[in-house]
């Protein structure tokens, strides 16, 4: 299909297609951009891309969630602050791919998506893993998939102008299906992390509440600017040096209550990071629902970037009977998550629509999701 539709917009035939999903963070909220600890899974969702290689120096970028036009631009030409629109994050690719010094020249490239955009499930990842996929098998750059998923994250912050971690590019390069994906930003490790929903009798639900959220502006970057504050008056580089049994001590040190707010999300929100990690080692997936029921306290009232609707979702859920609710991604907006037993879930899931209802917001998109695989080439 996504081959087909490059045909009808190209002419030719593209040399490959391939795909990267979108991702949840199961734990690990604001915590990427601190050096500190995720654990995100990979969505079944993803964006195609079916591509070819020009030799004539033109990018040619279609996407079918922008039909109709086709952005043109010349490779040399590239740089950032060009505001090309969505183009600006494959372009970002582009860019970040050749300031790498790989020797990255035109394409034609159409693209399919079923991530929904903008609602905190990762498509602006997606949309570079996939491309950088693409044009580093066509180049024949091998590149790692870390490597690939810093270069996705430089296309983002750098290129597109949107300042965020490292979490969501190494989510959609590097999960593989039925684990989620642990990693340390501090040292880069990555361990996968089993995670079969299925085998326990659970379902976990995203909750797209069509809330659009905007990274690029603001409440993110203010969010992000005060940690460094924090940390600065802490006297450490970042707010993982802050250990958890020296919370306590480093508040006293902090010179407002909005400071306080901040470290104490950041540090504790690393400590539920292992608390999950532990849980789902051990086998018990039933028990990290109370973790993420807390990850979302501490989002919404210390750190305060959730929403009156993501509020909802989780409240309503806990008391259809889920095990645990959370906001997930940046926040203001965007989807929660809903850990539930397989036999409950349809109840929470009619329980929140019908919440949303009542409260005259737009109905929210719920789906339920596996940790499913990384980005790869399909053919
Ligand atoms: P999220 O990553 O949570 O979905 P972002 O605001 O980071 O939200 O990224 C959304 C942006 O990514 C869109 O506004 C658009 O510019 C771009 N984008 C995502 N998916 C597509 C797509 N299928 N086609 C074109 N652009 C897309
Ligand atoms: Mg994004």
């Amino acid at each position: 299909m996504t081959a087909n539709a490059f045909v009808a917009v190209f002419g030719g035939a593209p040399e490959g297609v391939w795909a990267a999903p979108g991702r949840v963070n199961l734990i690990g909220e604001h915590t990427d951009y601190n050096d500190g600890l995720v654990l995100p899974f990979a969505l079944p969702n993803t964006i195609l891309a079916a591509v070819a290689r020009r030799t004539d120096g033109r990018l040619r970028l279609h996407s079918s969630a922008a039909p109709g036009a086709v952005v043109e631009l010349t490779v040399g030409d590239l740089k950032p602050g060009r505001g090309d629109g969505w183009a600006d994050y494959p372009s970002g690719v582009v860019w970040a791919l050749r300031e790498a010094g790989h020797a990255v020249g035109g394409a034609d490239i159409h693209y399919d998506s079923t991530v929904p955009t903008g609602a905190g499930l990762s498509s602006s990842a997606a949309l570079e893993v996939v491309t950088a996929l693409a044009l580093g098998d066509l180049h024949g750059l091998a590149l790692e998939r870390p490597v690939l998923a810093e270069l996705c994250r430089r296309a983002e912050n750098l290129y597109a102008g949107a300042p965020t971690g490292i979490m969501d590019q190494t989510a959609s390069a590097c999960c593989t299906e039925g684990h989620a994906l642990h990693l340390d930003i501090r040292d880069g490790a990555q361990r996968l992390v089993p995670c079969d929903l299925a085998a326990a009798g659970l379902r976990l639900l995203v909750v797209d509440t069509r809330v659009e959220h905007d990274h690029s502006t603001g409440a993110y970057g203010a969010r992000r600017a005060g940690c460094e504050a924090g940390a600065a008056a802490l006297g450490v580089r970042t707010l993982r040096e802050v250990p958890f049994d020296g919370l306590a001590a480093a508040l006293d040190r902090l010179p407002d209550e909005h400071a306080r707010r901040l470290v104490r999300h950041v540090v504790t929100e690393n400590r539920r990071v292992e608390q999950v990690l532990a849980l789902l080692d051990a086998g018990k997936i039933h028990e990290i629902g109370a973790v993420l029921t807390a990850g979302h306290a501490s989002l919404r009232d210390d750190f305060q970037v959730s929403c009156p609707e993501l509020d909802l979702v989780v409240d309503t859920a806990n008391e259809a009977g889920a095990l645990g609710a959370r906001m997930t991604g940046g926040g203001f907006g965007g989807s929660a998550i809903v850990l539930a037993e397989a036999r409950r879930a349809d109840t929470v899931a009619e329980a929140v629509t019908d919440a949303f209802r009542s409260a005259g917001h737009r109905a929210p998109r719920i789906f339920a999701a596996a940790p499913s695989a990384g980005a790869r080439r399909l053919r």
